[in-house]
């Protein structure tokens, strides 16, 4: 196996509230040590777990923060992130300079999307705080146990985002002279009142504001004034229409997200959506299809983490109706990636964690699942 992948060189996702680095954002983080990096401004992509890691892969060894992103995937014949870097050019300096800059400023999120975690949206984190770990088969779902770890770590004070880390990252956007393309990531990103500074911080760069649009319309009218004059497109989290959308993305009504699209719409900003295939939104992602790719690129992205809401764990019957609707469409590349994708017997166990968990996310948030098809929810149990 070829250990190499440039993402180890260019790029760096950071999470200001956890004080977590990324490299890249399927690797395993490491935590920011403020005092080093306070004595040691421009290296913040450049900490020595991120050098030895890059010396290992030019030397074709394997490095432990790629293992559970990519490797491992890769070990079981299963697709990993590292495939899209596949044609990149070498870079064999492992000093080099950051290209591509991800920034969570913070998990706070109105959403608790179903494919979700407290590790990304502090909605979630109050349900576990509140209603304790889902059960899937009478056991706990870990979500996460190193983030979890380090949250209970933390003190609230901490968490804030006009912390020391903060400051300090704003010095080291400054710094780093080679940065291209900053992306801001929740949580929501939207909500949090320090956009306005790391705004006006990456001035000049190719922005892009990746959002659930779990705000209220006056909020969003404020961002889109905010963004005048800079070069901001925003990658909108979406894959399905109406109740099931409200279900999969619950916190917010159809009718407010497609009223938001609109005012992002008419501001001028180019959207992108994002469409995370579960075995969900496979049930309504050609309705979502119809209605926004002609006006707007949608990109497919793999769920990971999740075993028992992955695109194949469905019923055969739900994915033949799939695959019939979609006839006109096999060839075009969201759905042949689709297609690809259920294209796999789901394991039982995953099949009944589906229905545990669909039950118990619906009943903690008292919404009703009787709308999804009937054999579906009879195959998962329920
Ligand atoms: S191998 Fe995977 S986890 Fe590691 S840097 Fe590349 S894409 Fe990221
Ligand atoms: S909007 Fe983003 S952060 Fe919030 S729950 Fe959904 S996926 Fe998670």
């Amino acid at each position: 196996m070829d250990y190499y992948c440039s993402a180890k060189f260019k790029e760096l996702q950071v999470h200001v509230q956890s004080r977590l680095l990324y490299n890249c954002c399927k690797a395993y983080p490491e935590r920011v040590d403020l005092d080093w990096l306070e004595a040691n401004p421009g290296r913040l992509f450049h900490t020595d777990t991120m050098l030895q890691d890059r010396e290992l892969m030019l030397d074709n060894k394997s490095c432990a923060s790629c293992h559970h992103g990519c490797y491992k995937l890769e070990e079981q014949g299963l697709p990993s992130a590292r495939r899209q870097y596949i044609n990149d050019t070498k870079i064999p300096d492992p000093q080099a300079p950051l290209t591509t800059l991800q920034i969570s400023l913070s998990t706070d999120c109105n959403l608790t999307c179903m494919y979700c975690s407290p590790e990304w949206s502090s909605s979630w984190h109050r349900d576990i705080e509140k209603n304790g770990e889902y059960l899937l088969n009478g056991t706990p779902v870990k979500q996460k146990n190193n983030w979890s770890t380090l949250w209970a770590m933390m003190t609230q004070k901490s968490r804030g985002v006009d912390s020391r880390f903060f400051k300090l990252l704003l010095r080291e956007i400054k710094l780093a002279t080679g940065l291209q393309n900053v992306t801001l990531l929740g949580g929501e990103p939207l909500l949090n009142n320090q956009l306005d500074q790391v705004l006006e911080m990456v001035h000049g760069k190719k922005i892009t504001i990746i959002t659930g649009l779990g705000i209220s319309h006056g909020r969003l009218r404020k961002v889109l004034d905010m963004t005048k004059g800079l070069d901001v497109n925003f990658s909108i989290s979406a894959e399905t229409t109406g109740t099931l959308f409200e279900l999969i993305r619950h916190g917010v009504t159809w009718g407010d997200f497609q009223q938001r699209v609109g005012m992002i719409e008419d501001n001028g900003n180019e959207i992108k959506f994002i469409s995370t295939m579960s075995n969900l939104s496979v049930l309504g992602f050609p309705d979502f299809y119809d209605l926004y790719s002609s006006r707007h690129k949608i990109a497919i992205n793999g769920l990971q983490e999740i075993p028992w809401m992955m695109p194949h764990v469905l019923d055969p019957r739900s994915k033949n109706e799939f695959i019939d609707r979609i006839q006109d469409k096999h060839n075009l590349p969201e759905f042949n990636n689709i297609l690809h994708m259920i294209n796999k017997t789901p394991e039982d166990k995953d099949r009944t964690n589906m229905g545990d968990y669909l039950k118990q996310f619906s009943s903690r948030r008292s919404i009703n699942f009787d709308f999804l098809p009937a054999h579906f929810l009879k195959w998962c149990g329920l």
